[in-house]
């Protein structure tokens, strides 16, 4: 029912009366006023004038879950949202809940991720209450061949979710690494569990620095945070929605061909390294080359001195020949 009362809050420009609220929610006005108390206890800045109603007047920077359903504008993804305060990863949640039957769809959202996985088992650093660590649970009837270029699906949602609430221009250096910059904002780790022909689930994981003020030594050349680049800060449950908006508009762009057909000219304008020179560091294999853009499969178009390769983004790296991009 918060979540109800925050929707009808934000949905009206005046004053909603308690009675309104009381014949919506099929409940007792001592029930609606002890409601919004205890939405007020939890940062609302909710105003109770007496003949008019009750009047939202603002939200804090809150991730709860009836925070994320009274602004969920999606479809499908976020019907079943998840919310923890502390986590120790959103995928490990998410393959948990797979396993236990969640849906389709389901959202998971920590506001403390304390062993966020990079890939090949890297760290992703989550310090609380200053970043948004989220996993979106699929269950698409794909081949399990064609799932990798989620990860590309999911980095397009990314950028335009954080370019349109921030206004900050926005890049993905390929594969799923976004860049305000030259540094990152966000990763995104995609893990599946398959069989031969057949995937049972799919989580995307995705880490965004937001609020962060300052990095560890290791990460402060390479990583960077909305509101250090924008000296704002935003409000993360916005940011997550409009992320879903987008995800569920890619994703079905996407499964109407299982590829990227028609999403890969838009990431192609996104790609920061696009006719760069780049170094690819496949441990078999590594070599030099210019970044052309992706393929309708979401490979790495590279030109070298002899011949244009292809690359997967599976155990590969691809990096600036000077540094990170
Ligand atoms: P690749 O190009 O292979 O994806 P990557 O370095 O981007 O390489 P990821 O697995 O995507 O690797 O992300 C993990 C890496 O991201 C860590 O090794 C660390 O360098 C960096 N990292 C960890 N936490 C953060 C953070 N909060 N912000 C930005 N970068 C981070």
């Amino acid at each position: 029912m918060k979540a109800g009362i925050l929707a009808e809050l934000r949905a009206s420009d005046g004053y909603v009366s308690g009675q309104d609220l009381c014949k919506k929610f099929g409940v007792s006005r001592t029930a609606i006023w002890k409601a919004i108390n205890q939405l007020k206890q939890t940062g609302y800045e909710i105003e109770a004038v007496q003949n008019r109603g009750y009047h939202i007047v603002s939200t804090p920077d809150i991730l709860s879950e009836n925070e994320l359903k009274s602004i969920r504008k999606t479809e499908w993804l976020g019907n079943t949202i998840c919310y923890e305060p502390v986590m120790g990863s959103t995928n490990t949640k998410a393959m948990q809940l797979a396993e236990e039957g969640a849906p389709h769809g389901t959202l998971v959202v920590t506001d403390k991720q304390e062993c966020g996985r990079g890939r090949r088992g890297r760290n992703w650093e989550t310090p609380p209450g200053t970043g948004i660590a989220m996993t979106l649970l699929l269950r698409p009837e794909i081949n399990p061949d064609n799932a990798s270029m989620l990860t590309l699906v999911a980095a397009m949602a990314v950028a335009r979710g954080i370019e349109d609430e921030s206004g900050l221009r926005v890049g993905i250096k390929w594969p799923n690494d976004i860049i305000v910059n030259a540094k990152k904002v966000s990763g995104i780790l995609t893990e599946m569990s398959a069989q031969t022909d057949y995937v049972n689930h799919i989580v995307i994981g995705i880490g965004i620095n937001v609020h962060t003020e300052e990095f560890s030594e290791e990460l402060k050349n390479i990583a960077t945070s909305i509101y250090m680049e924008l000296g704002i800060k935003i409000n993360r449950a916005a940011l997550i929605e409009r992320i879903c908006e987008y995800f569920e508009a890619y994703y079905d762009v996407f499964l109407r061909t299982e590829d990227l057909s028609e999403i890969a000219k838009q990431y192609d304008a996104y790609m920061v390294n696009r006719n760069q020179p780049v170094r690819v560091l496949d441990p078999h294999d590594a070599f030099e080359g210019t970044a052309r853009g992706i393929t309708n499969r979401g490979e790495l178009l590279v030109d070298t001195w002899e011949t244009r390769r292809l690359v997967s983004s599976g155990e590969v790296s691809v990096r600036g020949i000077y540094g990170y991009l």
